[in-house]
This record gives structure tokens, sequence and C-alpha cells, in this order.
């Protein structure tokens, strides 16, 4: 090349070129450079510059003293990733990534020596990694007219697409190579993984399978570089980030640069670690019929920028691998259809055979010999030996139409068909001849079908073939799971004695290994009690055929037993049967804990109760006792100091006190619920109104009092002083509650309790008459209801409440057949109710008892009969007797007291204790009285011990009670009104 001259080099404008980059440096501002204004640069650079500038091949320049680099529109984008406008940049920084490799390159230039060179390799950075790159290119030198070198010019091209693009072309040909004689599965999988592996030269590379689950997925085999761990195993596909799998499961490939660095791996890093410290990933999902089934993923320690080649090699390997994999799974198929269909001929109804034409012109005696056959047609033929016969032979007169037959076909190569009932049989039979090819063979097959059969035979391999695999596969895969994976003991085992099969199960509750299961007969693993019923209802099971359940004693490897329960079924070959065993150690031992636990809570809920009862008890009789010893006391002091005149005071004292603690043990016994009632039929209505005075005294002017009585109210049975009592009770609860005043009413009223109503209240279904006393109180809260019937249980201070009120109530309704209940919400007020059972009958004449004012002493001196064995009594009764006027007769016991009342001595009245000596207590001895005197008139005298002896309080019309202690005057009016009564 013939440079010009200095002179014809305009320097206005330089470079004229047109162009981006010709505008870009006359636009740029060279002064402020190193390398001056284009003016005074060499001329044999100005005009190379242009040339440059000009040319449509991709070029650069580079020249001063720091190689400062100018390039053509050509070359822009080889320049690409580089963001700084490259032109006035020294070369070095330009290229600071592969400096090493071009530096020596630029020297030589330099030097004048120029170079080339095709495709050479050159790694980039880019942000976030590096990019292998190739390259064709030559360096040149630029000399001045006197031959030094003022710069260096270069032509370069990118053939990165195109040497990966070979690259690929020859790696996917090799795989090909490698994969096309190659039959199994796996080893497709594992030789694929290594070619990719080591192509892309990653860490690892290989093939997950997904579940049918869609949950996890398994690595058989891969390939690592040796470096990185393998992944080989079962993994959760979502702990690897739901992100990601969501890709996969849409087939997109999915591309991690970084870990670290990858928003979609929030939260997922450790799965990544655990997975072999993998930083950088890639992976191509493969879909059938949108079902995500597997993935093929190169992985690598190090972050990697994934390129579009990457992508495109990863699935290229994926989709021939899985193809591949396919085809192997087919071939195999094929292979075991080849044999199905073998053994189909060989077992099928139809004969079929190949004939050879036998050497000859064709004509009358022209043959056929039977070269193969299968059992079938052998005997449709009638002879074993088929195969060696002449159809002549066979066949005899009519052999010639078939021999025709055969020839046109052997000629033609057209197959025939035909259908022909045969009469004899009434089957359709359906012969076929075909030519064996190729036609050199002069062979013939024939097949004689029964056309049915063959249909049938036909519809149920073709299914077979279409469902078999995946049914099998399925199944399989389901069944295996429910093995490994099932809690229960699963086993197979057979009525010999021993296991051919154990889940795992077994040594995770048994400890024992599977050998040892399987080496010894099962029976010598259960408790020597449990063998022979085990075994003789496995032995039921086989002569039934049923599928039964039994329990028994199992051993464990460290010498323990543990409860299993069985469910057990025969296997159709007679031979073996299922069993599934449940441990039962952890349900009978959470049982055992529970009854344990419930029994403690009983036991100290009832603890509780007596303490608290035996405390309340112990308190009061501690005052009461402290009341009568102390005026005992003081009795005998001022006896001995013969001051009488304080005497009567403390006997008034200490009488107070032992009434108070009788009607202590009273109320104990009505909680108890054995006082003795004494049951009268009342209208409560009546009763209520007697009572109506007294409760307006006890509550005060501040509380209202409402009585609603229902209308119409029927009788009930009960104790009439009980029920006064109780409503006393309630009232004064009533007013406790309301300080601040407020309104309390009585209320009663008839129920009709059906089923259900009556269930609640823990009473049979029928008639009740309810009395419900209620105000709008403090009310209680829910705790307080629950304990509020409990003997004892006050929330009042000291000295104010008993806790024993309701408890008392309780002990009534209960023993009275019916109930009492709270209802009652705190800050609103409370209601309680007391439920009797109806009485059907006559209102009691005797509950209207005549007032103590009016008692009189007897006129007609009327006689009683006295029976007890305590002599004090007795004095005492028959003192208040005369006292009253009555004659009175005595007896120790109740055979003495049956002599009085054998005679004829008139008798108005017998009074007896229950408790008797000599084998008769009081309740007989009334009743054989009224054997020998109907209606006579009955007091019996009672301790609360005799209480069941009287029937719980239910007495015969005429008979009474009076409970020890009692007080005399008590007993004389008692005596009186029974007396007046008739
Ligand atoms: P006492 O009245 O001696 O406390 P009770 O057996 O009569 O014993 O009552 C037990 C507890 O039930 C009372 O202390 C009180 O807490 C609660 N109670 C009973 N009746 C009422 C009521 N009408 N309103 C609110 N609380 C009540
Ligand atoms: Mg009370």
């Amino acid at each position: 090349m013939v440079l010009s001259t200095d002179s014809q080099i305009s320097d206005a404008g330089f470079p004229a070129s047109r162009g981006l980059m010709a505008e870009a440096m006359r636009a740029h501002d060279w002064e402020r450079t190193a390398l001056g204004p284009p003016s005074g640069w060499p001329v044999a650079l100005k005009v190379a510059v242009n040339i440059m500038l000009d040319s449509p091949e991709s070029m650069f320049i580079a020249w001063g003293p720091g190689l400062t680099f100018l390039c053509n529109d050509a070359f822009q984008p080889l320049l690409r990733p580089r963001r700084k406008p490259p032109l006035g940049q020294p070369l070095r920084e330009l290229w600071f990534d592969s400096w090493g490799q071009i530096e020596p390159i630029v020297d030589k230039a330099l030097a004048g020596i120029g170079s080339r060179f095709e495709d050479l390799p050159i790694t980039l950075t880019r942000p976030g990694g590096e990019e292998r790159t190739w390259w064709t290119f030559s360096y040149s030198p630029v000399r001045d007219e006197t031959g030094a070198v003022v710069a260096m010019m270069g032509v370069a091209n990118e053939t990165t697409t195109r040497v990966l693009g070979e690259r690929r072309h020859a790696f996917v040909i090799g795989l090909q190579d490698r994969l096309r004689d190659l039959t199994e599965r796996s080893a497709i999988a594992a030789a694929s993984a290594e070619m990719l592996g080591v192509y892309l030269g990653a860490g690892r590379a290989g093939l997950g399978e997904v579940d049918p689950s869609g949950e996890f997925f398994t690595v058989a085999h891969d390939w690592t570089d040796g470096r990185m761990s393998t992944l080989t195993g079962r993994w959760r596909l979502n702990d690897f980030s739901t992100e990601v799998m969501t890709d996969c499961r849409a087939g997109r490939t999915v591309r991690i640069d970084d870990v670290i660095a990858d928003k979609r791996i929030n939260g997922a890093h450790t799965a990544y670690e655990a997975a072999g410290n993998v930083r950088a990933c890639i992976a191509v999902p493969l879909l059938k019929n949108g079902r995500f089934l597997a993935a093929f993923y190169a992985d690598q320690m190090e972050p990697r920028l994934w390129t579009d080649d990457d992508e495109a090699i990863v699935r290229e390997v994926a989709e021939r691998t899985w193809a591949a994999m396919e085809r192997a799974h087919t071939d195999l198929a094929l292979a075991e259809s080849e044999r199905r269909y073998r053994a189909l001929f060989n077992a099928m109804d139809e004969g079929f055979c190949i004939i050879e034409f036998i050497d000859g012109p064709h004509g009358p005696l022209s043959d056929y010999v039977h070269i193969e056959a299968n059992p079938a047609y052998a005997v449709h033929a009638g002879i074993t030996n088929v195969v060696g016969q002449k159809v002549r032979a066979m066949v005899g007169a009519e052999a010639q139409g078939w021999i025709d037959l055969y020839a046109s076909v052997l000629h033609t190569g057209r197959p025939i068909r035909f259908e022909r009932e045969l009469e004899a049989t009434g089957r359709w039979l359906e012969l076929a001849a075909f030519r064996v090819e190729p036609p050199e063979r002069n062979q013939v097959a024939v097949l004689f079908q029964d056309l049915t059969a063959r249909k049938r035979a036909e519809t149920a391999l073709r299914e077979l073939n279409e469902t078999l695999e995946a049914r099998v596969s399925e199944r399989s895969a389901e069944r295996d799971r429910l093995w490994r994976l099932s809690e229960d003991m699963l086993a197979r085992a057979d009525y010999m004695g021993m296991m051919s099969a154990v889940s795992p199960a077994w040594t995770r509750s048994l400890g024992w290994t599977a050998t040892e299961l399987l080496s010894r007969p099962y029976a010598t693993f259960m408790h020597s009690q449990d063998a022979a019923p085990t075994l003789a209802a496995i032995e039921r099971m086989r002569e039934t055929a049923e599928p039964t359940r039994f329990e028994n004693r199992i051993a464990t490897r460290d010498g323990s037993w543990k409860p299993i329960e069985w469910t057990v079924s025969p296997e159709p070959d007679g031979i073996n049967f299922i069993a599934v065993g449940r441990d039962l150690s952890a349900t009978k031992a959470r049982e055992a804990e529970m009854r344990r636990l419930e029994e403690a809570l009983r036991q100290s809920q009832k603890m509780e109760a007596v303490g608290q009862l035996t405390g309340g008890l112990a308190h009061d009789f501690n005052n009461l006792l402290t009341g009568i010893s102390g005026s005992l006391e003081l009795v005998q002091a001022r006896v001995l100091q013969g001051r009488y005149a304080d005497v009567d005071r403390y006997v008034l004292a200490a009488q107070s006190a032992s009434k108070r603690a009788a009607s202590l043990t009273h109320r104990l016994l009505a909680f108890s619920r054995r006082q003795t009632l004494d049951p009268r039929t009342i209208n409560i209505n009546a009763l209520i109104a007697g009572m109506e005075e007294l409760i307006r005294r006890t509550i005060g002017p501040s509380i209202a009092m409402e009585t609603v009585s229902g209308a119409g109210i029927w009788s009930i049975h009960v104790d009439p002083n009980q029920l006064e009592n109780a409503l006393l009770n309630l009232a004064i609860n009533a007013r406790d509650a309301m300080p601040e005043g407020g309104k309390l009413t009585i209320e009663t009223a008839n129920r009709w309790l059906d089923e259900r109503a009556a269930r609640e209240r823990d009473l049979p279904a029928g008639q009740y008459v309810s009395m419900c006393v209620s105000d709008n109180g403090v009310g209680m809260t829910p705790e307080v209801v629950a304990k509020a019937f409990d003997p004892f249980f006050t929330t009042k201070p000291i000295g104010l409440g008993t806790g024993l009120g309701l408890s008392m109530i309780y002990g009534f309704a209960r023993q009275s057949g019916g109930q009492a209940r709270i209802y009652s919400e705190l800050g609103k007020g409370t209601m309680v109710c007391i439920y009797m059972p109806r009485h059907l009958g006559d209102a009691d004449s005797a509950s209207i008892e005549p007032d103590a004012a009016q008692l009189a002493r007897s006129q007609s001196g009327e006689t009683v009969l006295i029976i007890d064995d305590e002599p004090l009594v007795r004095m005492l009764v028959v003192d208040t007797l005369e006292e009253l006027g009555y004659a009175a007769i005595e007896a120790a016991d109740g055979a003495a007291g049956l002599k009085v009342l054998e005679s004829d001595t008139h008798i108005d009245l017998l009074v007896t204790d229950v408790g008797l000596p000599n084998g008769m207590n009081g309740r007989q001895v009334a009743d054989a009285a009224r054997q020998l005197r109907p209606g006579l008139k009955v007091l019996f005298i009672t301790g609360f011990a005799e209480n069941a002896v009287l029937n719980h309080g239910h007495l015969e019309h005429g008979m009474h009670v009076v409970t020890k202690p009692f007080e005399i005057a008590d007993l004389s009016r008692k005596i009186r009104s029974i007396i007046l009564d008739n």
C-alpha cells in the first residue's frame, strides 16, 4: 500500500469518513489527551484510521504511548458489554480481562510482526461472572514512511456462536453415539450426566425423577467432578424454593447464577447447602401431558453466568436422554410383548403353521411341507408330528383345492382370508394364509382361527399392553411406599409357620432385623400363652378363607413384650396370608395413664369434700361442746359453792347448745339423705301461705316479696317441716344476696317433665310440682353454682354462713324423690327450684296438726303399749304418758310386746323403738301388730341408723316417726295428736 504524503491529508474535518465512530472522533476533544490534536498525528496513522473507518470489516487501531483505542462502526458490537464509550481508552484498560492473553500478541505487532489466530478462546469478565468467548483475529503493525511502527491495527471477529454451535453439534453426535448402544434406563441417564457435566465444566450433573405424588424427586445416579458431593437420594421439591419449583412444574428452565444473590431462593438456602453447597445451577424440566416427570440438572459450587448456549445444551441432553430412556423402555416392552405373543401362540386354541413349497414344477404334483406348527394346529390336524408332513398326504382327496389356494398366495403375495362355518361344530372358523417374505423362501403361513376366541384374545392382549405398564408401575410404587412407610407391621406369611416378607416397621417397633424375622417360625416370636390361640385363629382363617383379627404379645429384641393387634387376611393362593399388626403399647399405656389420672382426681376431690365436711363439723361441734362443757363446769362450781341461784342459767345455756348440736346432726343427716322424714300429703300453696308472714319478717322491709301460686296445684307427699325449712333457707339466701334491697319471688307450678326435660334434671319423666325462689341479687359465678350444694360450702364470712342450707335442701329434695336446681347469672340474680313428685291420692288429714296450746290431758284414759329395750327411755316415755293421763304398758322386746298384743287388752297406740334386741326390730313388731290388730296406730322412735328399716320415711297410713334425740314436749304433742286423729 502506498501511503499519501503529509500534505495530501487535510486536518480539517479529520477523519472524513462517514459513520458513527468517525463522527465521534471528529467531536472528540483530542487536545486534552496525551495524543494531542489529530493534526500532530503521524500521517501513516491518519491514513490507517481512514482505511479502518471506511472498512466494513470490524477493525481497531491502537497507538501512542498508552495504546489508545480507536475502532470502526463494525467493531462496535464486539464491545457490547463494555459500558464506557471506548473511544480514546487505553487498550489495556479496555481489554483488562484478557490482557494477559493479548499483551504478547500486541507486543509482537508493535515489534513489527503481525499474527493471526483462529477461534482463540478468551475468557471475558462480565458483571456477575465470566464468559467464555472465541475469536478469530489478526494484529498488524502500522509503519510510517521511515519504517517505524507507529500503531497497531487489529481485524477481529467473535466466533463464539459458531464455535459453540459446532461444539454443541459435535457433542450431540457424541452423545447420540454413546446412547445408541445403551439399553438400560439407568445407564443412559448416567452416560448423559457424565457427558453433560464434562462438557459444561460443571461440578455435577444428573437426572432427577419426580415421584407420582409430585412432591419428591429421586436421583438414582449422578456424575460429579470428584469435588462436589453427589445428589443421589430422595429430596422434597419444595425445599428448593417453591418459586423455583413452580417454574419447573410449568416446564420453564431454571437458571440460577448465584444461589446467594437470587431472590427466588430466599429462605431455601439451607437446602442448596445440604445438597452439596450448590452456588449455581441450571435445570431443564421434562413434562409429559402437563405432568412434571423429571429434570436434567447441572450444578457447581461457584457462581456462574449460565448462557443461552448452556441452556440449549442442557435442554438438548435432557430431551435426547429422556427419549433414549423411553426408547429403552419401549424396546424392553417390545421384547416383552414379543415373548408374550409367542407364549400366546403356543397357548392359543387356534392352529398356526408355516408350509414350504417343495421344489418342482407347479402342477398336479406340487406339494408343501409343514416346517412349523403350534400345538393347536397339531390338534386341528389330528396328528402330533405335523412338522415334516406333506399337505397332500395329510389332506387327502381335497388336497388339490388347498394347494391351488396356497400357490396363488405364494405367487401373488396377496394374502387370503375367509370365514367358514363348520357345520359339525357350529363354530365360525377363519382361515388366513399369507406369504412369508421374502418370496424366495417359498413359504406360506396358515392360520386357522376360531373367530370369537381370537377376537377375545386380541382385545385382551391390546388392553393388557396398553394398561399393564402403567398399572404395574403405579401400583408397585404405591404398594412400595405403603410397605416402607406404614406404621403398622406388614408381613406376608404362610400356613407352614414362616414369614416371607416383613415391612421396615417391624424393625422399628420390635428391634428384630428382617433376616431374624424371616429365619425363625413366627410362633417363636409370640408369648407362650398367646401362641396356641393365635395359631388356632390362623388355622381357622385358612379353613374359612375369611379375614380375621386377634391380639397377642410379640417379643421385642431387647426381651420385653409388646401387645399387638393383628388383622390377617388370606391370599387367594391358599398358601400365604397377609398380616397387619398395630402396636398397642402406646394406646394401652395411654389408657392406663388416663384411668390412673381420673382415679387420682376423683380421690382428691373426695378427700377435699371429706376434709371440708369434717373440718366444718369439728369446728361447729367444738363450739357447741365448749358451750355445754363450760356450762357444766360452772354448774358444778356453783353447786359446790352452794350458789344454786345461778345454776338454772347454765343449765339453760347447756340445753340450748345441745339443741343446736341436735339440729346440726339433723342437717347432716339431711345432707346424707339419711334423715327420717315424716311425709304428709300437702298443698304447697297452703304451706307457703302459712310461711309468708315469717318470711316477710326475716327478709326485712327493703325487699319486696311476691308469691305466684300455680292454679290447681297438685298435691305432693313430702315432709312439711323440711319443706318449710327449705323455703326459709332459700329466703334467707335471697336476702343475703340482696344487701341493697330487691325483690323476692316465690313461685309454684305444676310441671310435666318429658323424657328430655326429666333427663336434664336427673329425674324419671312424669308430673312434678315446682317451688322456685328467685331474687334479683348478686347472682353466682358458675364455679359457685357448681359447689353451692356442697355441705359447708359458703362464701359468707365466718359466723354468718354455715354452708349447710343448700346442701340440706338438696338432700331433702332427692330423698323426697325430687330434685333441686340453681339457675343463676352473676350480677342479675338467682333462682333455686325444688321439684317434687306429684302425689296422686287424698290429702292427709294428719297434716293439720293441732296447736301445742290445744294440748290437754286425756279424758278417756287411752292405753299405750311401749316397747323399748332401754329402761331409761321406757321410763321417760311412761312418765310422759302418765302425765298426759294415758295408761302405759311396758315391754322390753318385740316378743314381749307381741304377747300383750295377742291378749285382748285394749290398746290405742303402739310406741316402739326401731332397734330392738332378740331377733325382731320395731318395724317387724309393728307389721305383726297390724296383722293382729289392723289399723293399729304406731309411733316409731328411731335413730338415723334404722332409717332403712322404716322404708326411708315412706310409711303406711297411721304410722309415724319421732327421731332421737327428741324433746319431751314434742313427744307429748305427737302422741296426743296421733291418738286424737281418727
Ligand atoms: P350459706 O348460706 O350458709 O352460705 P348455703 O348452702 O345456703 O350456705 O349457700 C351456699 C352458697 O351459695 C352461699 O354462700 C352463696 O355463695 C351461694 N348462694 C346461695 N344462694 C344464693 C343466692 N340466692 N344468691 C347468690 N348466692 C347464693
Ligand atoms: Mg344459706
